[in-house]
């Protein structure tokens, strides 16, 4: 069974994703999402593992985005450059918003936001399989989710949704218990 760390703020999509399927088949968020925020610690970070000045790694690699709220307002290029095939050439080094896309849990704040639903096919699923699990055992929390869909922001990966992360939690749990 997967366990939350309660000492950890933020629980990492990835290992949780996993169980609907392989990125490694996929790689669509890669080559369409506008808003692959890259702070400056990663710009140098990723630029020194490249062996890249940073000036260097800017221009190749990114693009100013003026809608990102971020002091950088610094994005990656779309498609993303370091993606080859569906691979990610920069893996251990990709930026925070690569890591937690599509599914970021705050457990400090009892927030989870999912997003990619309706486009990105692990988010899909698994938010297909927590509505089914809400119908089951949460029926007022079902019926919110269908009105907040109906309000929720679309974005150029689908639809974002924010979630309690309790009852998400009793869903992965769920998940990995079967
Ligand atoms: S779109 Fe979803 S399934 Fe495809 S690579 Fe991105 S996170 Fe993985
Ligand atoms: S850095 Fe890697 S994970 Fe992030 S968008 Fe580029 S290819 Fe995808």
């Amino acid at each position: 069974m997967l366990e939350f760390d309660e000492e950890d703020e933020l629980f990492i999509g990835d290992k949780v994703l996993g169980y609907f399927g392989n990125c490694l088949d996929c790689g669509l968020c890669c080559k369409i999402f506008n808003y692959i925020e890259i702070a400056d610690d990663e710009i140098q970070n990723v630029a020194h593992y490249l062996k890249m000045t940073k000036k260097d790694f800017l221009k190749k690699y990114t693009k100013k985005n003026r809608k990102l709220n971020a002091l950088t307002k610094t994005s990656l290029k779309t498609p993303c450059q370091f993606q080859k095939s569906t691979r990610c050439t920069i893996h251990e080094k990709k930026p925070f918003d690569c890591k937690t896309f599509p599914l970021l849990i705050n457990i400090t704040k009892g927030q989870a936001i999912l997003t990619g639903i309706y486009l990105c096919p692990q988010a899909t699923y698994f938010y297909q399989g927590f509505l089914d699990f809400c119908q089951h055992h949460f029926p007022y929390l079902y019926s919110d989710l269908i009105a907040l869909e109906k309000e929720a922001s679309w974005t150029s990966l689908g639809l974002e949704l924010t979630i309690s992360s309790k009852p998400l939690g009793m869903y992965i749990d769920r998940l990995y218990s079967d």
